[in-house]
């Protein structure tokens, strides 16, 4: 968590005289950072952790944090959390770029224009909403809000998964050579179908169509709506690319993306 006070006092007019106001701009863009700083301390009550600590480890055996057991301390009121090589395990699916993206390290003020879809995702993170379905150019920080609701739910050991979706796909058609399992592609759609798994869904519309993909990706998400599964989508196409079925479901969790690309302005 973000706990450094600059990120919420920042003053854009710090060197005016007492008794100065600033424009209503500025007032609602710190109204708008007062407004994430809540929902930023309301991230702190995610999903809760199990009740007992398992004996056995969980982690990596080679981890020099955990040493396998899995479970670090913290400074927070839990007092403990799932250790980083549990939160990135490969099963995670987290792109090495996004890693360590989490909700504090997304610079909101750089771009308020993305608060809606900070709240949004954040809301399906601490499990007061089901979808979000991020949709605008590339280059918002999109990616970076999935895979930080992705981690935020693996470091509170509940599962999670960010899969783009061109590799889903890839995996799907490279399953179905999978001669050792009945139905290796239905036991695939199983997994990132599955209810108590949060999907991060990325790049919607960036794969090539088929009836395969199309069915596929419906079969996916068709469950996860049924079953209120949480499930986070993000798109750069534009809307009437989106099979229709999946935009009428996902529809309560549209949010459209705004502002200017950030990438390359760090
Ligand atoms: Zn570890």
């Amino acid at each position: 968590m973000n706990d450094d006070p600059r990120f919420l006092t920042h003053d854009p007019f710090p060197y005016m005289p007492d008794g100065w106001e600033p424009p209503a701009r500025v007032e609602r863009a710190r109204s708008s950072m007062r407004h994430v700083s809540t929902l930023l301390t309301e991230a702190r009550t995610l999903p809760p952790l199990p009740a007992e600590v398992p004996e056995r480890g969980i982690g990596d055996p080679s981890c020099s944090t955990c040493r396998g057991f899995g479970w670090v301390r913290t400074q927070d009121a839990e007092g403990v959390a799932a250790c980083r090589c549990v939160v990135l395990d490969p099963a995670a699916g987290l792109p090495p770029r996004f890693r360590d993206a989490t909700f504090t390290t997304f610079e909101i003020t750089r771009n308020l224009a993305m608060e809606p879809a900070l709240n949004a995702t954040l809301a399906v993170a601490t499990g007061t909403s089901s979808f979000a379905f991020l949709f605008g150019p590339p280059g918002l920080g999109k990616t970076h809000l999935l895979a930080a609701a992705v981690r935020a739910r693996r470091e509170r050991r509940c599962t999670a998964i960010f899969a783009e979706v061109t590799e889903l796909l890839a995996e799907l058609r490279a399953a179905i050579r999978d001669d050792d399992m009945v139905d290796p592609v239905g036991q695939r759609i199983g997994h990132y179908a599955d209810a108590d798994t949060l999907l991060a869904l990325d790049d919607l519309g960036a794969h090539n169509p088929s009836n395969f993909s199309e069915e596929s990706l419906y079969r996916i998400l068709n469950r996860r709506y049924n079953s209120s599964a949480p499930t986070i989508i993000s798109s750069n196409a534009p809307l009437e690319l989106i099979d229709p079925r999946i935009r009428s479901r996902f529809r309560a969790g549209f949010v459209l993306c705004k502002g200017r690309d950030l990438r390359g302005e760090v």
